[in-house]
């Protein structure tokens, strides 16, 4: 009988394989561009499956290019606990979001296979395809396709800025060929994900007990008036969106105050035509807002839109919309897998914190079909979707220990169950 807390990952093993795939789509500053789909997402992917076959795992893929690699278990009947993440990068992205979780499945698959561990159910190893978004919209693709989420026909007619469509890119790459989504029942999912935020990083915490997510609300707001003239057309003449901006802005970041746990963000905003010296006909901005209770979330939504109706009506020259573009329930993960973390961490004497995700994951997807909790590490100032992206070895490594623990527990349904070869 194996102790389950004798049992580590191999630390260098993870960290070396991180810095290899950090070459693939290699940029400055020791980030990576795979973009998901291109050639060096493509490429990402052919590396991570030698090292799968090197140690002999079968993969199998579907038709949105969703990889699972399965490491068997005793019971032939028994449905896999699903680890993994994403492969592909923002553009300018770094080195471990998504990557680590992935690379820490394997490690959890090769370390248990080191120590002739066997699971009584099975281990799938899974690569989600497009959890960033950055090049077909909407982000955590592949994961909404597997749990239904998305519909496969309309994801397949999506298409990048050139015109290139999510069919074209899984056909030139094979996976046209692949198994319906959804082929693959899993019985549970745990992520391991660096945190994307600076809170572990203050707490000094090593490990976040992720307790669910943020719920989300996005919108576009467009101000329409008429386009004219800089020069000739009086003040009192135009009907300029521009001045009513600034009520909106002071709007969305006053819900932001709502409480600690409130975010509200503009990430952009749009003059048209945009020229120095024509009166935009409209403005175009979008509005983020997030809270990780939904009644929270309903109420930041209402003020939102209540807000809004107000300032139309203090400008009657313009047509003021607000337009919800997507909206994301907040996630309450597994009480029992989320023990599963607070323990392991616990065991192996890690200092940690519970949490909630403030960034959109494929477990969010994953969570509405199956059991599902994700595990947290710091990553440096809090810093992601950059090439500047950090997380210390020993936070891998710790993160990567945790997960392999959530995979004796929950691939072994008990302690007892666990047999050794020989
Ligand atoms: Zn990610």
């Amino acid at each position: 009988m194996v102790k389950m807390t004798k049992i580590s990952i191999n630390p260098e093993r993870l960290w070396s394989r991180l810095m290899d795939m950090s070459e693939i789509g290699e940029i400055p500053n020791n980030g990576s561009r795979r973009l998901a789909l291109s050639q060096d997402d493509v490429d990402g992917r052919e590396l991570f499956l030698a090292w799968c076959e090197s140690r002999g795992y079968r993969a199998m893929f579907d038709k949105i290019g969703n990889l699972f690699i399965r490491r068997d278990g005793t019971d032939p009947d028994a449905l896999p606990l699903a680890i993994g993440s994403h492969l592909d990068t923002q553009p300018n992205g770094g080195r471990f979001d998504g990557i680590l979780g992935v690379l820490a499945g394997l490690e959890v698959l090769e370390t248990l296979d080191d120590f002739k561990i066997k699971t009584r159910a099975p281990i799938d190893l899974v690569v989600w395809t497009n959890e960033e978004g950055a090049r077909f919209q909407p982000a955590m693709m592949g994961s909404g396709v597997y749990c239904g989420v998305l519909d496969l026909p309309s994801v397949l007619a999506t298409t990048d800025d050139q015109g290139i469509s999510v069919a074209e890119e899984t056909a030139s790459h094979g996976y046209d060929k692949g198994c319906p989504p959804g082929f693959q029942q899993i019985e549970r999912y745990v992520e391991l994900h660096i945190e994307q935020g600076p809170i572990l990083e203050m707490e000094e915490k090593a490990i976040g007990v992720v307790t669910g997510g943020q719920g989300i609300r996005w919108y576009d707001v467009t101000l329409t008036g008429e386009e004219t003239h800089a020069g000739p057309v009086p003040m009192r003449s135009r009907r300029d969106p521009v001045p009513a901006l600034a009520p909106v802005v002071e709007l969305v970041y006053r819900i932001g105050q709502k409480d600690e746990n409130a975010r509200a963000t503009i990430g952009k905003i749009e003059t048209r035509p945009g020229s120095i010296n024509v009166v935009p006909g409209q403005v175009c901005l979008s509005v983020d807002l997030r809270h990780p209770r939904e009644a929270d979330l309903v109420a930041m939504q209402e003020a939102f839109l209540n807000g809004i109706c107000n300032i139309a009506d203090a400008h009657p020259k313009l047509e003021v919309k607000a337009k919800c573009r997507w909206h994301s329930s907040v996630v309450q993960f597994d009480p029992e897998m989320v023990s599963g973390v607070r323990e392991a961490a616990k065991q192996r004497n890690f200092p940690s914190m519970e949490i909630v995700s403030g960034a959109g994951h494929d477990a969010f997807n994953l969570a509405q079909v199956v059991p599902t909790t994700m595990i947290f590490v710091p990553c440096r100032d809090g810093i992601s979707h950059n090439e500047l992206e950090f997380t210390k070895p020993e936070h891998a490594a710790a993160g990567a220990n945790v997960l392999l623990d959530m995979a004796l527990r929950f691939a072994n349904a008990n302690q007892d169950a666990l047999q050794l070869q020989e």
